[in-house]
């Protein structure tokens, strides 16, 4: 094993979290590094009994098949007669859109169309919307993406509404889609469910208005309520780049107030609220729940879905940053490291087959010269090997010349020893010639031995620490094989290579 680096260890030396981990991939074994804790923010648990704070607008997210109307909706919301009692200003994307109506309540309609944006949302933990408005043109009817949206609407445990659009087109008949969206889930109250259906013209107008009604019904028996009064709990929607204002990022309130001066932490980054616009590019001094607003001040640009939390002060703030990047950090670092351990596993994986194909053909061998076995084996294959074995076994298979090797029996007086001397040898580099271990063995070379390294092409006995006694060695010189005898590894390797080189076929 490598030491790892760590040159100078004393008995008493105290391993860090880092190289305990690193000693433990050593060792194939993946290390839990308890959870550092360091300085975060967390949102505050929500209390039981939500009914003392205030109602809250409830977050819309439209969704459908593509052409189905979805933009054409959000359009007509947004320019729509119900909101020009907030009339001012030009509108302004900001990701999301307030509609005010008449008696003073208000909706919230995230404005990214689609569900990749819902998804994303949601893949990230933040599930930012109360209710799905499903818009299903009555021309086309269920399609691909608005299964997917039902899907996520029930994955995400979010309510539906659905709009039926483009009711304007001669000939259609919304009752249709009801029928065929009961196939999917999705009871409307005409099939005698509890999912309100509304029949729209996004592009004229119609129906609209009671669309938004709808949203407000449902809204209320959801009950939605949030607290004004706590630290910041908010969702990052957008983000850019602004020339001049730098990263600029909207948020939608969850829980609090998000007033100016604020200072609030998303994902790496962090930002000391400079100023906050809403969805019509009026400057705005606070953002109560569900509010969307765009804020200035961000040192970097946070990423959409980023959980967005107040906190006390600059300092805490930039500690928090800091802990998350230097645990990011970490996880990345540990992720490599498992990566290279698996790496490693693999080759020892490899290996021991390996070697177990080849102690079988020893066997098989072995039992080949003492008359248990008629046929001789098989040479084991090597599906994986390095230098160029696979290229002799497809070259055997054409029957062309394989990669000349060198037959050689090991024998030695430490079973340690054969062992390393046997892998030493394997690993000795040629792309040419290569050897190949007929046997390892501890003991005085024998007969039997020269029997062997006789059964290949010039085989070769390699005595480490042992020597042949004179009929052995008489043997050896009858059948041609050749009995090296060493005290020194390094020798060994090295006469070893010699006799390699020696018996490299001619270049062409
Ligand atoms: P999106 O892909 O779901 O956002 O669909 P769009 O809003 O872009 O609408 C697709 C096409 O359908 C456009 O040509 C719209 O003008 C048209 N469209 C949308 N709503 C209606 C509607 O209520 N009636 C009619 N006749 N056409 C509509």
């Amino acid at each position: 094993m490598a030491n790892l680096g760590m040159d100078k260890l004393a008995s008493d030396y105290l391993l860090s979290n880092e190289e305990a981990a690193d000693v433990a991939l050593e060792y194939g074994v993946v290390p839990i590094i308890p959870e550092d804790k360091g300085p975060e923010l967390h949102p505050r648990a929500v209390p039981e009994d939500m009914s003392v704070h205030p109602q809250r607008p409830p977050v819309v997210t439209i969704m459908g098949h593509v052409d189905h109307g979805k933009t054409t909706l959000l359009d007509t919301l947004r320019s729509s007669s119900i909101t020009a009692s907030e009339a001012g200003g030009i509108t302004q994307h900001i990701g999301a859109f307030s509609v005010a109506m008449k008696d003073g309540q208000h909706i919230t309609f995230l404005d990214t169309p689609g569900h990749a944006a819902f998804s994303a949302m949601r893949a990230r933990g933040a599930n930012a919307t109360d209710i799905v408005v499903l818009v299903v043109a009555a021309d086309d009817g269920v399609m691909p993406q608005t299964k997917e949206a039902i899907q996520h609407a029930l994955d995400a445990d979010v309510p539906i509404i659905v709009a039926i659009n483009k009711c304007d087109k001669p000939g259609v008949d919304p009752s249709l889609i009801k029928e065929e969206l009961l196939q999917y889930g999705v009871q409307t109250e005409d099939m005698g469910g509890d999912i309100q259906a509304v029949e729209i013209s996004a592009l004229k107008g119609d129906g609209v208005e009671e669309l938004a009604e709808n949203i407000v019904t449902l809204s209320e028996v959801l009950d939605l309520r949030a607290e004004v009064d706590i630290p910041v709990h908010a969702t990052v929607i957008e983000s850019q780049v602004e020339k001049g204002r730098g990263g600029v990022a909207s948020v939608l309130v969850k829980r609090g107030t998000l007033k100016v001066g604020d200072i609030i932490v998303a994902g790496a980054t962090w930002c000391k609220v400079r100023g906050m616009s809403d969805d019509r590019g009026r400057a705005v001094e606070s953002a109560g729940p569900a509010t969307a607003v765009k804020v200035m001040g961000w040192k970097d640009i946070p990423q959409a879905g980023d959980m967005a939390l107040q906190a006390a002060s600059e300092a805490q703030a930039k500690e928090v940053v800091g802990n998350r990047a230097e645990k990011r950090k970490n996880k990345a670092r540990l992720a490599s490291l498992e990566a290279m351990n698996e790496k490693r596993r693999e080759v020892h994986v490899r290996e021991d087959g390996e070697r177990a194909g080849e102690k079988a053909y020893q066997t098989a061998v072995w039992e080949y010269h003492n008359g248990l076995r008629t046929t001789y084996p098989e040479k084991p294959a090597r599906p994986t090997g390095e230098s160029g074995s696979g290229v002799a076994e497809k070259s055997a298979a054409k029957g062309e010349d394989e990669i000349p090797v060198v037959p050689i029996v090991i024998k030695g007086d430490v079973s340690g020893t054969v062992e390393a001397v046997s892998a030493a040898l394997k690993k000795l580099p040629s792309k040419k010639i290569r050897v190949s271990v007929l046997s390892v063995g501890v003991g005085p070379v024998s007969e039997s031995d020269v029997a062997m390294a006789g059964s290949g092409e010039q085989g070769v006995v390699v005595a480490f620490n042992v020597k042949a006694d004179k009929k052995t060695q008489s043997a050896a010189k009858r059948a041609g094989v050749q009995i090296m005898t060493f005290r020194i590894i390094y020798k060994l390797l090295e006469e070893v290579e010699q006799l390699m080189l020696a018996r490299l076929p001619p270049l062409l």
